[in-house]
């Protein structure tokens, strides 16, 4: 469904993303700031009728990056770090550990939708490699086979 502002993918800032992108530490926050910020149509329940959070880019603490980020789901010790769910949590607990998922990205409810279009569309297919073949394993096998092929052909001829 579109939203009010423009989620063009072809107008974001490709040449600042892919440095973000390349770099390795947790993404979010940068994207976050790259982004539009806080919708119009947002839920959020402001008791100060004269604050105006439309275009807002700072985090909401609502933890999703965290949640989604697996090097904290291998090392979960990290959480003891800080109580915090924040991007500069985020930014505490993995640091240059990241392994360049970019799941904190697609995870950010304030990352626009058109830098997350750009990542799975174009960025993913050419950094997430398939996988691998298992050619040393049938390597392995067609070395058997070859064994037990010349020992019957073996067999049979000193008949
Ligand atoms: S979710 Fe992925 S990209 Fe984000 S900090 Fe964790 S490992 Fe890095
Ligand atoms: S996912 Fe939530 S906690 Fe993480 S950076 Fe975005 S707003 Fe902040």
């Amino acid at each position: 469904m579109p939203t009010t502002r423009n989620q063009d993918k072809d107008k974001i800032n490709r040449e600042v993303a892919d440095v973000i992108l390349k770099t390795k530490e947790p993404p979010v926050a940068r994207f976050r700031l790259l982004s539009g910020g806080m919708e119009p149509y947002h839920r959020l329940d402001i008791k100060d009728e004269n604050s105006v959070i439309t275009g807002d880019k700072g985090c909401l603490a609502c933890g999703n990056c965290i949640d989604s980020c697996p090097v904290l789901r291998k090392y979960p010790e990290r959480f003891q770090l800080t109580e915090q769910r924040t991007s500069f949590a985020l930014e505490a607990c993995v640091g240059e550990d990241c392994e360049q998922c970019y799941s904190c990205i697609l995870a950010c409810p304030q990352v626009d939708t058109a830098y997350k279009d750009y990542i799975v569309d174009e960025v993913a297919p050419e950094t997430i490699q398939p996988a691998p073949r298992i050619t040393s394993l049938d390597s392995y096998f067609m070395a058997i086979i070859a064994l037990v092929m010349g020992i019957m052909i073996g067999v049979f001829i000193a008949r």
